[in-house]
C-alpha cells in the first residue's frame, strides 16, 4: 500500500523532495482504512504536516479511497522508543490543527495527563517555533522583560525570578517573548519538560479531570513539567476551583525548583477576582512590564518582517506605518500581512499609496488630520520632555525649546489661530506664538542639527495628514 502511495508522491512533489521527506518513512502496518507510518523524528513529522498535507491526503484517498486515514509514529530521539501513534485523520485534520495531533499529547487537547511517566520528547510543549528571541525586536518598550526573559530561559528556576510575571496590554509581545523563553529552554537543555498553556486550556484541562475524576493525574502531569508557561492568568479571576488547583500546582513546583513563567495584562496589585495567597505568590519573583511600542521599535518590527520576507519596502512607507498603525502590533501584523500579499501575489509595489489604501481597509479609524495633542505628544516624546510640563509655564530652556517647535508645527499643520494655540499652551497670548515661530526659524537657520530634528518630527507629522 505504501509503495503505491509513493508512486502517488512522487509523481507530485520534485526528486529531492521525495528523497528527503518521503525516503525516510518506514511503512508500519495497514489497519482496515489506517495507514501507520513511522518517521524519524517529532521535526520530521512537523515539517510533513506543514508542507506534503495535500500530498499525503491525495496518495492515501488515491490508494485506500475516501476514508483512507493516516496515522503517524514518531521515533523518540532518545533510546529509540517508540512514541505512541498519533492519529492524522484526513481530511479532517489539516495542518492548521497540528496543536491536537502532535504526538505525545493525545488527541484530545485537554487530556494530556494520560502519560504518566513523562518523557520531554513525548509532550507537546504547545510552542510555537516562530516565536524566538531573534526575531523579538529589542526597544526601550520591552527591555526590562526581555532582559528578564533571557536570564530565566539561561537559568530557569532561580529564586530571584521565580515566578517571572510579565505584563502589559494586548499585543506589546507577551506571548511572543514567553514563548521564545520556552522555545529556548527548550533547545538549548532538551531534557527539560516545557509547557506552555494559556488560561483557557488549563480550565479546561482542570474541568475535564474535574469531571472525569482524574484530579490526581492532573496534578501529576503538571508536577513533571520544568518550566510552566501560564498566559494570560488574569482570565482566572473569579474561577475559584481553578485558581484552587492552580496554588497546589504552583506550590508544589516552585517548592522543587520548577520555574513559573504567567504574563498578565496588569501587574499583580492591580488584579481582581483573586486569591490573596495566590496574589501573593505572583509577588515572590520578578514582575516586568512591556509597554506600548514606540516608534523606533514598531520601525525595526516593520523593517525585519519585511526582510524576513524578502520584500523591500522604502524608508518612507515603514515610517508612516510605524506612525500611522498606533493601536496595536497584532493590527501591525495584520497590515504587514495584507502588504506583503498585495507584493507578492498581486504583484503590487508598495509605496505610499498602496500603505495607506490597505491600511484604510484594515484599520477604520485612522486620523485625518493632525491634532494639537499629537503634535504636543510627538514633540515631547521627540525631545523626551515632560508632556505637562511642555503645555504648561516652566521657563526652563530644555523645555521652552520643545514648546516652541511645537507652536510652530500647530502654526504649520492645523487651522488654529495663533491665539487658540496659545491657549492650548498654558494660556499664553498671540505675541508668544509669533515669538516661537521666529525663533524656531531662527535656530534652524543657524544649527543644522536642530534643523534636522525639526525636519525629522515634520516628516513624521505630516504623515498623518492625509
Ligand atoms: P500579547 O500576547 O502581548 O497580546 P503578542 O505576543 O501576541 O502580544 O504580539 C502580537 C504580535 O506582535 C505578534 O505577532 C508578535 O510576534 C509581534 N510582536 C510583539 N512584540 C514584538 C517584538 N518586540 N518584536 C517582534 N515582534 C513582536
Ligand atoms: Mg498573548
Amino acid at each position: 500500500v505504501w509503495n503505491d502511495c509513493l508512486e502517488v508522491i512522487r509523481e507530485n512533489v520534485g526528486e529531492e523532495n521525495f528523497n528527503t521527506w518521503f525516503k525516510p518513512i518506514t511503512p508500519l502496518r495497514v489497519d482496515g482504512d489506517v495507514l501507520t507510518i513511522q518517521v524519524p523524528s517529532q521535526f520530521f513529522y512537523e515539517w510533513l504536516e506543514d508542507n506534503y498535507v495535500p500530498v499525503l491526503k491525495r496518495a492515501i484517498h488515491t490508494v485506500l479511497g475516501p476514508t483512507g486515514r493516516l496515522e503517524y509514529s514518531v521515533v523518540v530521539d532518545s533510546g529509540n522508543q517508540q512514541a505512541p501513534a498519533v492519529s492524522v485523520n484526513y481530511p479532517v485534520n489539516g495542518a492548521g490543527n497540528r496543536r491536537s495531533a502532535v504526538n505525545g499529547f493525545g488527541n484530545d487537547d485537554y487530556s494530556p495527563f494520560s502519560y504518566k511517566a513523562l518523557n520531554p520528547h513525548t509532550v507537546n510543549s504547545r510552542l510555537n517555533a516562530a516565536y524566538s528571541f531573534d526575531n523579538f525586536v529589542e526597544g526601550d518598550c520591552n527591555r526590562l522583560a526581555r532582559s528578564a526573559g533571557v536570564a530565566v530561559a539561561k537559568k530557569p528556576g532561580i529564586t530571584s525570578f521565580n515566578p517571572l510575571m510579565l505584563y502589559g496590554g494586548v499585543g506589546v509581545g507577551k506571548t511572543h517573548l514567553v514563548q521564545a523563553i520556552g522555545n529556548e529552554i527548550k533547545s538549548n537543555m532538551p531534557s527539560k519538560v516545557v509547557l506552555y498553556v494559556d488560561q483557557s486550556d488549563f480550565t479546561n484541562q482542570f474541568l475535564n479531570a474535574l469531571q472525569n475524576h482524574k484530579l490526581q493525574d492532573f496534578q501529576n502531569f503538571y508536577q513533571q513539567v520544568d518550566l510552566l508557561i501560564l498566559d494570560d492568568v488574569q482570565f482566572l479571576a473569579g474561577r475559584e476551583k481553578t485558581q484552587e488547583m492552580f496554588f497546589h500546582i504552583f506550590n508544589q513546583l516552585h517548592q522543587s525548583g520548577k520555574q513559573i513563567i504567567m504574563t498578565s495584562d496588569c501587574p499583580p496589585r492591580d488584579m481582581k477576582g483573586f486569591q490573596e495567597r495566590l496574589l501573593s505568590r505572583f509577588k515572590w519573583g520578578l514582575t516586568a512590564d512591556l509597554q506600548e511600542p514606540d516608534f523606533e521599535t514598531k520601525l525595526a518590527i516593520i523593517n525585519r518582517k519585511m526582510q524576513a520576507d524578502g520584500i523591500q519596502i522604502p524608508t518612507e512607507v515603514s515610517e508612516y506605518l510605524a506612525y500611522s498603525v498606533d493601536t496595536n502590533l497584532r493590527d501591525m501584523e495584520g497590515v504587514l500581512n495584507s502588504l506583503i500579499f498585495h507584493a507578492t501575489l498581486l504583484k503590487k509595489e508598495i509605496d505610499l499609496e498602496l500603505a495607506k489604501e490597505v491600511l484604510k481597509n484594515i484599520i477604520k479609524e485612522i486620523q485625518s488630520d493632525v491634532s494639537v495633542d499629537f503634535i504636543q505628544k510627538t514633540v515631547a516624546e521627540s525631545f523626551k520632555v515632560d508632556l505637562d510640563a511642555m503645555k504648561g509655564k516652566v521657563k526652563k530652556r530644555e523645555i521652552v525649546i520643545p514648546r516652541q517647535v511645537a507652536m510652530y508645527f500647530c502654526k504649520r499643520y492645523t487651522q488654529l489661530t495663533l491665539a487658540l494655540i496659545g491657549e492650548n499652551f498654558g494660556g499664553r497670548d498671540h505675541s508668544t506664538v509669533i515669538h516661537a515661530l521666529e525663533s524656531v526659524e531662527d535656530m534652524m537657520k543657524t544649527d543644522p542639527n536642530f534643523k534636522a530634528t525639526v525636519d525629522d518630527l515634520g516628516k513624521k507629522l505630516k504623515m498623518r495628514v492625509n
